[in-house]
């Protein structure tokens, strides 16, 4: 691969990364299971291995979890506290101590559970618990003593008066998480998706009285900096249990790699019977000062090591595979299968991707399938199960024509993915609005996917422009749509001319030009009569755009239907400028909204932010209820944000809320 080629590919794959971590470290809810990310991270961090001068400056490998949560207090960590070293196989294993071993010759090593949870630093002065903080960036984390009172396993004062600071991890157990998901459900509400989210979830949470409610537990295993007489890990476990700690009772004293590999078979068999999920076991150098000696890479410690599990699997039998048009024409299969437990969730849909991957496994209606879901998250297919395959079983037959148009299925140059290319498929153009309306993009409020398929069923709309065009009289036509709704979605359309041109870029749906590219490409070209003329160099000029979105753009308004959409947009008084920090705003976020604000306010005496969101037209209530839009929360919240989760009512940090001021 040529080098500018290599390094694309490094930066895509550091950006996604980047994006997946965000999700998992910092909002608490990952886009895809564990398996997934490891796997990604390993490729990266094999192709910056050979390629050291391609590395990224942001690159996901020195970096230790997420962003803080912005609004919890913020704890320097005086002794950093890393990531770990992972490894997916015994060989992988064995290897790491043998390279180990031949700086140390032959040592014993403390081998623990890897809890599968968040860090958690404790902190305490003369004997008293005063401060507990997340790991965060590994620098900086967010002070959650508030939080931690509320865990009944963590002393608040110890037997001695020591000035001591332990780390440990923070989880939920599986009974608490199931729950805890079923009262969610009940209520309405999204479920966790994993007992290492809903912990996390639980515990970074404004409301101490959030953590109350929901049952964490914690075990500790790390004294940073014991005592003296405390020379090795194992002693300093037992001794942290007589102190009052809440330790793992499993850990080992280990040195011969046959016993390391019998206790990794024990609990790869004993996992699924634990009070407690785990993600794999911890290898740790036993003797503290060779730990010292050892030393850390910015990001981990050279003397200890994860050995991951390999992902839960279960079997079940594929009924049928249904197909999905996208936006880009882009036609994805999905198996549909009886229902079978997997990882604590119910799982009877796995994307399938793209018509190789179906191929390349040989998915036929009617097999038995093995599935895997690492992190409770994305259920995949990982095989089929031959010696169960009915003997009348056919080859699947991938479909040759769009189930949603009929129009004959092509395959790009160069691409996995089978498309319907036929502009006037209504699945496609279906998508392609929704995503024109949607947050990112023009934002037009109260346009849902719903809205939009009654809209092209009516023949109302053909294309994003029509959207302009439409009246209260055809809207009038719409099932259940009434005189409000209709002026109340006709004033959203009219606003939403006025924004920026960069979510006009990204409402067009351009194959991989994202609101990120679309933002840049607006920032340095301004007008998008000018971009539509730019070639592939005079955007590539723009540091982070790569050959591929280049190649897009240009070849997307090459096209005559866009030239015929631009003219539309136009005339229907669409705004092609890019506004930037000085232009209007791009929409009004909070027009006719209902919000509530509560806490302290760190910017803002509260009357000012009322008057603030009431001149732009939102009404702002002195109680929560379910005609709430917003809950905007400062510090110390209290019981009316626990009623706006409860209901289920979207909450604005202090912060996200005057994002959306500007
Ligand atoms: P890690 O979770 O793999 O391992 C380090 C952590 O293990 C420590 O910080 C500690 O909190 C914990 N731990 C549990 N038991 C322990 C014990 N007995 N001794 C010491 N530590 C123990 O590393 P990480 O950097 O926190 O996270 C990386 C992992 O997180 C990835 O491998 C991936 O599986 C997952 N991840 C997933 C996504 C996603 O989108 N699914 C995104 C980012 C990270």
């Amino acid at each position: 691969m040529a080098d500018e080629q290599l390094r694309e590919k490094i930066n895509q794959l550091n950006e996604q990364l980047l994006a997946w971590a965000d999700a998992y470290y910092t909002k608490d809810q990952p886009v895809v299971e564990d398996y997934v990310y490891d796997k990604a991270y390993k490729e990266l961090q094999d192709l910056i291995s050979s390629h050291p001068d391609l590395e990224p400056n942001n690159s996901v490998t020195k970096q230790v979890g997420g962003q803080t949560n912005s609004d919890l207090p913020k704890v320097n960590h005086e002794v950093p506290m890393l990531s770990m070293g992972d490894v997916f196989s015994k060989d992988e294993l064995k290897a790491f101590i043998d390279r180990l071993e031949k700086q140390t010759g032959p040592i014993p090593y403390n081998v623990e559970l890897k809890i599968d949870g968040l860090s958690l630093s404790l902190e305490y002065e003369a004997g008293k618990l005063v401060r507990a903080s997340t790991r965060g960036n590994g620098r900086v984390g967010e002070d959650v003593t508030k939080n931690v009172r509320y865990i009944k396993d963590v002393p608040q004062e110890l037997p001695e008066p020591l000035t001591i600071e332990v780390r440990g991890e923070c989880y939920m157990g599986k009974d608490a998480f199931l729950k805890l998901n079923t009262a969610r459900d009940e209520a309405g509400l999204e479920t966790f998706a994993n007992p290492r989210n809903a912990a996390a979830g639980s515990l970074r949470q404004l409301d101490p009285k959030v953590t109350k409610e929901r049952d964490l537990s914690t075990f500790i295993y790390t004294w940073v900096n014991p005592p003296q007489e405390i020379t090795n890990q194992h002693q300093a476990i037992q001794k942290m249990r007589e102190l009052g700690f809440n330790t793992n009772e499993t850990g080992e004293l280990l040195g011969d790699f046959a016993e390391i590999s019998d206790y990794i078979d024990h609990y790869t068999a004993e996992r699924q019977d634990l009070k407690y999920g785990i993600d794999g076991i911890v290898l740790k150098v036993n003797d503290l000062a060779l730990q010292q000696q050892l030393g850390n890479t910015v990001k981990v410690p050279r003397w200890e090591i994860a050995y991951k599990f390999p992902p839960e699997q279960a079997e079940t039998i594929v009924n049928e595979i249904v197909w999905t048009v996208g936006r880009t024409g882009v036609v994805t299969p999905t198996a549909v299968m009886d229902p079978v437990q997997l990882a604590g969730t119910t799982v009877s849909r796995a994307a399938l991707h793209n018509p190789d991957l179906l191929k390349a496994k040989d998915i036929r209606l009617g097999d038995t399938v093995l599935l895997h879901k690492a992190g409770d998250i994305i259920p995949e297919i990982s095989e089929v199960v031959l010696k169960k395959r009915p003997s009348d079983s056919q080859v699947y037959e991938i479909p040759t024509t769009c189930p949603s148009c009929q129009h004959p299925l092509v395959h790009l140059e160069d691409e996995v993915a089978l498309r319907c290319i036929n502009p006037a498929c209504p699945a496609q153009i279906e998508e392609g609005i929704t995503h024109f309306a949607s947050r990112p993009a023009m934002n037009i409020n109260g346009l849902g996917p719903k809205i939009v398929q009654q809209l092209i069923k009516q023949e109302l709309v053909h294309d994003v422009a029509d959207l302009y065009y439409l009246t209260a009289d055809q809207l009038s036509e719409l099932p259940h749509f009434k005189e409000k709704s209709i002026a109340n979605l006709l004033t959203a359309i009219e606003n939403s001319k006025q924004n920026s041109v960069e979510l006009l870029i990204t409402g067009l749906g351009i194959d991989h030009v994202g609101a990120k590219a679309a933002s840049l490409i607006a920032e340095k070209y301004h007008n998008l009569k000018q971009i539509a003329e730019l070639n592939v160099q005079d955007l590539a000029k723009i540091a982070t755009i790569g050959e591929t979105i280049a190649e897009s753009m240009t070849a997307y308004f090459k096209q005559a239907e866009a030239k015929q959409l631009m003219d539309k947009l136009e005339q229907a008084g669409v705004n092609f400028d890019y506004l930037g920090q000085t232009g209007p705003i791009a929409y009004n976020f909070y027009k006719d909204k209902t919000v509530v604000i509560t806490g302290t306010l760190a910017n803002y005496k509260r009357s000012e932010l009322t008057q603030k969101l009431t001149d732009l037209g939102a009404k702002v209530t002195g109680s929560v209820s379910k005609k709430t839009d917003y809950l905007i929360y400062g510090e110390n919240a209290g019981s009316k944000l626990t009623k706006a989760q409860a209901l289920g009512i979207p909450l604005l940090t202090e912060e996200e809320a005057l994002a959306q001021l500007q």
